[in-house]
């Protein structure tokens, strides 16, 4: 309790620092910590109609939700965003309360999107401006990682060569919405070319290539002081039962490299002692400490 109190407290204080100005350059380490914090955003829910397309029934998973949360990453020498949600906060009105919102993808299909709170209100509230974001990375270009893709055009986005000739080919691939991540074409990028891409130099937020889902698809590990390491997934897995059955969604791009990936990061997980955080996994998700609150 008390603990909870004043991690409340200091993530107060934090986001009293930043409106002064005073930004992630300057936040001082608390002691014993190392500075970096993790913070999970609520970029919604997707209501699976049918959950064959990962090869489930629907008896096999405990729900057909599917958690759509963004991430900020607070390290000393800058600000990373991963994923950025499933609807453009330019496309639907915050209510105060959880709304249903019916997207329709390029192709015809549609989602029901459970909304609650816009990204830039919850950046808002823990001092963050979209201008002051240094990195973005997107674990992969489907539309509910994209949406809001654009709002950090001005930041270095951190993206496998393979993954953007792909999100900017004539023929944009399936469950994408391109409008969505168009900016980022003039964006500053990094291009990553090895396994693993050391996002601020010293070794605590790895960006690690698991390819299959997408050609580029990507996970992104955080070597947290206190909580240890975590490893958020991406689309890796979906639904937990994917993992302890062995399934896969019907729509990867390459279903055996899926397979490679998954064993690969198996491995990794042993390696570096990271929890796995599956990001679609609502049940998992939704015990989370979310934004203004944090991990360190
Ligand atoms: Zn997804």
């Amino acid at each position: 309790m008390t603990f909870d109190r004043h991690r409340r407290l200091a993530a107060g204080f934090v986001a009293a620092a930043l409106a002064l100005g005073s930004l992630a350059a300057s936040a001082e380490p608390a002691a014993g910590g190392t500075g970096l914090r993790l913070y999970v955003l609520d970029c919604g829910a997707i209501h699976v109609a049918d959950t064959a397309r990962y090869e489930l029934r629907r008896e096999e998973v405990e729900t057909d939700l599917l958690s759509v949360p963004c991430y900020l990453v607070h390290h000393p020498r800058g600000l990373l965003v991963w994923d950025t949600g499933a609807v453009p906060d330019a496309e639907w009105q915050p209510t105060g309360r959880p709304l249903v919102h019916r997207l329709t993808l390029p192709d015809g299909q549609s989602r029901d999107i459970t909304l609650t709170r816009s990204l830039g209100a919850q950046l808002h509230d823990i001092g963050v401006e979209p201008s002051a974001v240094r990195f973005l990375a997107l674990s992969h270009y489907h539309y509910d990682h994209t949406a809001n893709a654009g709002l950090f055009a001005g930041a270095t986005w951190l993206v496998r060569r393979v993954e953007r000739e792909a999100m900017f080919q004539p023929t944009p691939p399936g469950t994408t919405r391109p409008q969505t991540y168009a900016a980022l074409r003039g964006a500053p990028v990094t291009l990553l070319e090895r396994d693993e891409h050391d996002v601020f130099g010293d070794g605590s937020v790895m960006i690690k290539s698991a390819p299959g889902h997408t050609p580029g698809h990507q996970v992104l590990l955080v070597r947290l002081a206190r909580t240890g390491a975590v490893l958020l997934s991406g689309d890796l897995y979906h639904f937990p039962q994917e993992r302890t059955l062995g399934r896969f969604p019907v729509f990867e791009f390459d279903r055996e490299q899926t397979r490679r990936s998954r064993a690969d990061i198996d491995a990794y997980l042993q390696r570096t002692g990271a929890i796995l955080w599956i990001q679609h996994d609502a049940i998992a998700n939704d015990r989370l400490r979310k934004a203004p609150d944090y991990y360190d």
